[in-house]
């Protein structure tokens, strides 16, 4: 609803641990299935003679996309709490999803971990506790799932939890910023009510703890960072460059500058949805028309901001990777395509600096040969062409990067400093 905050939120854990079967759930018990079609089923549900049609809807649903082999489309699907409204976006699995959490095109705020109590920590599971951990995701919640597959029993619930947490410990995830629920989201146990299946855990629920999150900042304190996604021409009014304004604001009149192009001038129009605004900020999909500016001094990868405080262009940088999947290792050297924000450019690992050790967060090596699958590491990295990134202490939506090499990624990381160029 308006007078709600909004948070965005990612569902990762394992495949097959339920993660789609929990925001059916969460949809369901929040009444974000609109009436009508519960109307539709219960009807067909009772010519059947079947009870429990309610949450059936939800997943038969699911199921079908299932069927035709689509991948679950759970992103993007809507619930409130009293205190928020919950976007869920793209998770893992998701084709795009790596991507699209680095590119800040879903950047989620929060996430809800899913792990199956009668499976465990799994290998995607892991993938995705790093993924979680190195793009900044502030607090985890972590369903225990499946508790009614081991006979809602305490010391299973127990068992997963100390796994997890030793889990978290390795990538260096606070785990006071973690929380853990045992729940059934098939059964609906311990996600709007506390259960009676589970009389030995007293709550949060995990609708409880969703909206106990902390309210995310909106970043319209930080300068203006709006990355371009393309540029058109459009007659009666010129060169319009389109992107989403990741931090700041952007008023017509603004004096703004584009970089790494280094072209700037006055903002004369600002649109949204087709019809010129007077303000547009953080999470805004803008074109705009900026005196001077012509189509072929500005492209996709510029980052556009003010021209008093300038989006940084970086002749080196230095930065925080994980490497989650590569063939053989990572040398000094090489020179894979780094992703970040809408820039997709060339980079050499200039040099490895660290190797750090997951289960401390302590130095494991200064200076190693090599990193490989696993391993994290601090970089330094020296792009080929100019490339505008920023430290992600100051500006976190212009921060972090995906590195993809052979159609695949192959890590991720943030950036910790940044030497401009000069
Ligand atoms: P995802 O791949 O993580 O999205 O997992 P799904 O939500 O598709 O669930 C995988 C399978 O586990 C499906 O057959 C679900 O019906 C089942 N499932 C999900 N949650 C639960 C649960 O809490 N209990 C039981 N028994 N089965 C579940």
């Amino acid at each position: 609803s308006e007078d709600t905050a909004h948070q965005n939120l990612a569902i990762i854990g394992h495949v097959d641990h339920g993660k789609s079967t929990l925001v059916g759930r969460l949809l369901f018990e929040t009444g974000s299935v609109p009436e009508h079609v519960i109307e539709q089923h219960r009807e067909e549900a009772e010519e059947k003679g079947k009870g429990g049609f309610e949450f059936a809807y939800v997943m038969d649903n699911l199921a079908e996309e299932r069927e035709r082999g689509v991948t679950i489309d759970i992103a993007h699907q809507e619930f409130d709490t009293e205190e928020y409204n919950f976007t869920i976006v793209d998770c893992p699995g998701h084709r795009d999803f790596v991507k699209n959490m680095i590119t800040g095109a879903s950047q989620a705020d929060n996430a809800v971990l899913v792990v199956a109590a009668d499976d465990g920590v799994q290998p995607q599971t892991q993938e995705h506790v790093f993924l979680a951990r190195t793009l900044g995701i502030d607090e985890l919640i972590v369903a225990v799932n499946k508790m009614d597959l081991v006979d809602y029993e305490e010391s299973r619930y127990k068992e997963t939890v100390q796994e997890v947490t030793e889990l978290l410990k390795q990538v260096q995830f606070n785990t006071d910023d973690a929380s853990f629920i045992p729940s059934s989201a098939f059964e609906g146990d311990n996600i709007n009510e506390l259960s009676d299946n589970m009389p030995w855990y007293d709550g949060p629920t995990v609708l409880e703890s969703l909206n106990n999150l902390p309210e995310p900042e909106p970043p319209t304190d930080a300068p203006l960072r709006l990355p371009i996604q393309d540029v058109y021409t459009i007659s009666g009014i010129g060169t319009v460059p389109v992107g989403r304004i990741e931090t700041g604001e952007m008023f017509p009149g603004d004096d703004v500058t584009f970089q790494p192009s280094d072209v700037g001038g006055e903002v004369k129009t600002v649109e949204m949805h087709h019809e010129e605004v007077d303000r547009a900020g953080p999470g805004d999909n803008v074109g705009f028309n900026v005196r001077g500016v012509g189509k072929d001094d500005i492209r996709r990868g510029d980052v556009c901001g003010p021209a008093d405080d300038p989006p940084s262009v970086a002749e080196t940088f230095q930065a925080q990777i994980v490497v989650m999947q590569h063939p053989s290792v990572i040398t000094a050297g090489y020179t894979p395509v780094f992703h970040a924000h809408t820039a997709q450019v060339a980079c050499t690992v200039e040099s490895i600096d660290q190797k750090i050790d997951p289960s401390s967060g302590e130095v494991a090596e200064e200076n190693p040969d090599f990193i490989q699958s696993g391993d994290a590491a601090v970089v330094t990295i020296r792009p080929q062409k100019p490339l505008s990134i920023e430290p992600s202490g100051e500006i976190p939506e212009l921060g972090s990067f995906a590195i993809r090499d052979m159609g695949q990624t192959i890590a991720a990381g943030k950036v910790l400093s940044v030497d401009e160029r000069e």
